[in-house]
């Protein structure tokens, strides 16, 4: 049974065709497992026996859903008290996707409310604990979703990324984060937060499993008009070199850039070398603007959060809090439902809309993103990839940012650059090194990012690396 936990959801989906595992023997498994949830990572599970439809490619395989996917009939929080109880009376693209191509919903993940934050603590559900280290944080906003494959309590997940949420949770936690080209998924039926940036991907094991979640979901749906999905579509990774791939390192949004902790530089210089001795070519780089990616970041998503999130009155979904008014009743529903930092967010972004600000906040961070996307349209005129650290950090202890909000936003300095300009960037398990105190190591990812649609290329790339630094 432990050995049946161990396996990559491909392998074990490999078992199944060859007759030796069955689907349901396999589902089961991980229900008990996730019944045994200690870290905090579900806030709802498929009951052991709830055995649903099962077909090719993915055999009746077990997945993990972030609670940020609307799923039919089952609650959908998004980790946020204004949503309790809500149930929808549809499925998300994503998700039903994943049903489609064979895969059953074993349970909806523990998140950031309103996949807002760096490590799940803004959950109005209680965080999640880091698998590694039950008194660190597990990352966000995805990080029920991390935690619950890293601990051994999901085969594999999907989780969405705004500005890093699958990526830097995937590197606190040791496993696989993809966020695809924005445009490659579908966003229908995912609680939106900054639209314009969201994205959704899988979360997973391996690199092969990345790219079987990948080729699951992806698609032009004609339900999100900025869904073009993935032409060439995504074929499965099998590179073990990387002969003849040039990899981009810019020297300042690297291991030199302040902030980065030295054993997160460590582990990243010996990446750099694997990918030499893999035969890949390193050539320095420049992305001049991809600094102010943080400051553009949190401009753009907040005022995109306060438009998106109006919707919450306690008329139309979730928690309601009676008054004798209907203002009275909006705002008393909107007090006692939405958590501390996405009230912040709800005034920073109508701040950066109101008229008279507009340009000078709003209008200026939309040229940031521009310059920014201008800095990678460059960078590939001669690199196949651009490798960065995932996290400055390894995962960090319970409490010790969320007094900061500046240090938490800080976590994403190197994931939001690519999230501006909707390219895809995976984070690979690169090794692990000790926190700055000392201490047990913990997991450091690797980001690669690619231009945007080239995944099957990035996924082939990081197929090479995993193998050579596992
Ligand atoms: N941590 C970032 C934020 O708080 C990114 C979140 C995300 O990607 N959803 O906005």
């Amino acid at each position: 049974m432990s050995d049946l936990l161990e396996l990559s959801a491909a392998e074990a989906i490999g078992r199944i065709e060859a007759g030796e595992l069955s689907s349901d023997e396999y589902f089961d498994a991980y229900a008990e497992a996730a019944a045994g949830d200690e870290l905090n990572a579900f806030l709802w599970r498929a009951e052991p026996g709830s055995h649903g439809a099962s077909g090719e490619p993915l055999r009746g395989a077990p997945v993990a859903v972030k609670d940020l996917f609307c799923t039919d009939g089952i609650e959908t929080t998004a980790g946020s008290r204004i949503l309790e109880g809500y149930r929808p009376p549809y499925t998300a693209t994503a998700v039903r996707r994943l049903g489609d191509a064979g895969a059953r919903l074993l349970g909806k993940t523990n998140m950031d409310e309103f996949a807002m934050g760096s490590s799940n603590e803004n959950s109005a559900y209680g965080p999640v604990l880091n698998p590694r280290d039950r008194s660190r944080v597990p990352g966000g906003s995805s990080g029920g979703s991390a935690a619950a494959v890293a601990g051994g309590l999901a085969p594999w997940a999907i989780g969405t990324d705004t500005g890093g949420s699958i990526r830097q949770p995937a590197a606190l936690c040791g496993i696989v984060g993809l966020k695809p080209t924005y445009g490659a998924i579908s966003r229908y039926g995912m609680v939106a937060f900054a639209s314009s940036l969201d994205q959704c991907g899988p979360l997973t094991r391996t690199v092969d499993d990345a790219a079987l979640l990948l080729a699951a979901m992806q698609g032009r749906d004609p339900h999100d008009a900025t869904s073009v999905g993935i032409e060439a579509g995504v074929e499965c990774p099998t590179r073990t070199d990387l002969a003849g791939l040039r990899f981009g390192v810019a020297r300042d949004f690297s291991h030199h850039a302040e902030g980065v902790e030295p054993g997160v530089a460590e582990v990243f210089e010996r990446s750099l070398a694997t990918i030499e001795r893999l035969g890949g070519e390193l050539d320095e780089i420049v992305l001049p603007n991809a600094e102010h990616g943080i400051s553009a970041y949190y401009v753009i998503a907040p005022a995109e959060a306060s438009s998106n999130l109006q919707r919450y009155d306690g008329v139309r979904y979730g928690l309601r809090e009676p008054a004798d008014a209907l203002d009275a009743l909006y705002e008393r529903t909107r007090a006692a439902g939405f958590g501390a930092e996405v009230k912040r967010r709800i005034m920073l972004g109508t701040y950066a809309l109101s008229s008279g600000y507009y340009d000078a906040y709003y209008g200026r961070a939309q040229k940031v993103r521009t310059k920014i996307a201008e800095d990678f349209t460059g960078a590939f005129g001669s690199v196949d990839l651009i490798v960065t650290p995932t996290s400055p950090t390894v995962a960090f202890e319970l409490g010790e940012r969320t007094a900061d909000p500046l240090a938490m936003y800080l976590s994403d300095y190197f994931t939001v650059p690519m999230s501006l300009a909707g390219i895809p960037a995976i984070s690979v398990p690169a090794g692990s090194a000790p926190p700055p105190g000392g201490g047990t190591e913990l997991p450091v990812g690797l980001q690669i990012a690619a231009p945007a649609f080239a995944e099957s290329k990035l996924l082939d790339a990081a197929h090479a690396i995993e193998g050579a630094l596992r």
